[in-house]
């Protein structure tokens, strides 16, 4: 057999301030750079990436040949342009026909990816790779937990994979899991499918797998393989695109229809009957401040979750930052704040000297200024991170010039990770890359959603998630959507989109 295999991951914010171009694809941050042809399978290796796990199960468990085209992604923002749309689906569809004779294609894909002209990026390629390769072809696909599944993507795909875990600890574990249903398509047996779309978004900070119900919803979609049910597959959305089909999806496979009918709907009618149980306790940024100056014991970590790089805001926003100070805060580290400027200027005058700065706040959003303060340099770093976490471990992130500034005001005790590219705070060593360990901290501040909590949760007394100014919102009924499907409820028991 001989199998092509590709990914392209996109994660986009609708509502975030910068977008994703060619050369964001391109380039090294915390994930790897565009892999064409052998890279592919060089590089993905021992790495909790989609791919990686497809690679490592088909090379364990087949005689496959495996084909490599390419593989990229870039940090989540706003929209992928056209331009870089266009660019790699091309070398996408070259490769997928230059390949010659194939028996099946597996794609590493997000489900959350729009383009400038394509609400539905991830269903347009799929659309595109059919018109290529035929309606017969298997061609599996494993997906993101913020999928926003729709239709297109469950029509083209011959099935569909979903990560369980958020954080997720299941990336590679997910592509190792579709090799189950190629297999089985590929000995000859036809895949019935079924999906359901949900009637209300969940924001991503009550998406957790570890907290109720999200913990029993994908408990339950891992039990429900059975006789005549290839698999059960649940995406909580992203609700952070303002597109038509934005939210959580159900989706089943089954030996027979009836087996993928009835595996769907019972899961659908368990997301339904869990809707009152989803809940995301966010709180003022100063009440964080105040509960976390209240223990005696840290470290206690506050989720700056609205300013999250991973989500696509611009991770400079300052709103925990003042919060921090102006609550005089002891014993205080944040990451990663996004300010190159900042950097750049650290890194001119050197450790140990003082300068003052407009630190953060640059990045055009309405309401949006900078801290304006003194600090002391007090470390610098290239940014180069080799990172060890459940999510990232074994890459090397390349991260771009870093900083650590004290704030100078004679009251609190306040340190800022500043960055040179955006990326999300989930991994211990981006602390200790600067010389900081988290562990021995009062307070941690991490500019992320949900995902810290893998690496972070471990160390600290109590998690605290706050409620301060980002492009990545999580409060959605008061969100400025324009394009979703009237009637679906923005957020669980929320109120009615178009009512
Ligand atoms: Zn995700």
């Amino acid at each position: 057999m001989r199998i092509a295999i590709a990914g392209f991951q996109h994660e986009t914010n609708t509502f975030a301030p910068t977008v994703a171009t060619y050369e964001e694809f391109e380039k090294r941050d915390a994930w790897p750079e565009l892999l064409v042809g052998d890279q592919v399978l060089t590089r993905m290796v021992e790495v909790n990436i989609p791919i990686a796990g497809f690679v490592d199960a088909a090379r364990r468990t087949t005689d496959w040949d495996l084909i490599p085209i390419l593989w990229c992604s870039a940090e989540p923002s706003s929209y992928v342009t056209d331009d870089a749309y266009e660019r790699i689906v091309s070398r996408m569809l070259d490769g997928i026909q230059e390949a010659g004779d194939i028996n099946a294609i597996y794609l590493d894909l997000h489900g959350a990816m729009v383009v400038q002209s394509h609400e539905d990026g991830e269903g347009e390629l799929l659309r595109r790779i059919r018109e290529v390769v035929g309606n017969k072809m298997p061609v599996v696909v494993s997906l993101d937990l913020h999928s926003n599944t729709t239709d297109a993507m469950c029509e083209h795909a011959t099935a569909i994979t979903i990560f369980r875990t958020y954080p997720h600890i299941d990336m590679a574990a997910t592509g190792a899991r579709v090799l189950h249903h190629l297999k089985y398509a590929l000995d000859g047996h036809s895949i019935f499918k079924a999906w359901r779309r949900s009637p209300f978004l969940v924001p991503l900070t009550a998406q957790h797998t570890g907290s109720t119900p999200c913990a029993e919803l994908y408990a339950k979609a891992t039990d429900m393989g059975g006789d005549s049910v290839l698999s059960a597959e649940l995406s909580m959305g992203f609700p952070a695109a303002d597109i038509h089909d934005a939210g959580p999806a159900v989706v089943a496979y089954g030996k027979t229809q009836l087996g993928a009918d009835t595996a769907v709907d019972e899961l659908y009618q368990a997301l339904l009957d869990a809707e009152a149980q989803f809940c995301d306790q966010l709180i003022p940024p100063q009440e964080a401040v105040r509960r976390a100056m209240a223990h005696t014991q840290g470290p206690i970590v506050i989720a700056d979750a609205q300013d999250n790089a991973g989500a696509g805001a611009s991770s400079d926003t300052v709103g925990v930052l003042t919060a921090l100070i102006e609550g005089r805060a002891q014993g205080a580290v944040l990451a990663l704040l996004d300010d190159p400027d900042a950097v750049s200027k650290a890194h001119e005058v050197g450790i140990g000297a003082e300068i003052s700065l407009s630190l953060g706040g640059k990045s055009g959003q309405p309401g949006q200024h900078p801290y304006n303060g003194k600090f002391l340099v007090e470390a610098l770093g290239d940014g180069n991170i080799l990172f060890s976490g459940t999510m990232y471990g074994g890459f090397v992130g390349e991260l771009g010039p870093m900083a650590v500034l004290r704030v100078i005001d004679g009251q609190s005790d306040v340190r800022v990770v500043v960055g040179s590219e955006r990326c999300q705070c989930l991994d211990l060593e981006i602390f200790r890359h600067m010389g900081i360990e988290p562990a021995d901290q009062h307070i941690v501040v991490v500019k992320s959603s949900v995902h810290f909590r893998a690496d972070f949760e471990p160390i600290s007394n109590e998690v605290l998630v706050a409620e301060s100014p980002g492009a990545h919102p999580c409060r959605l009924d008061v969100v400025d959507y324009r394009n979703l499907r009237k009637g679906v409820r923005l957020g669980a028991l929320g109120p009615t989109f178009g009512a």
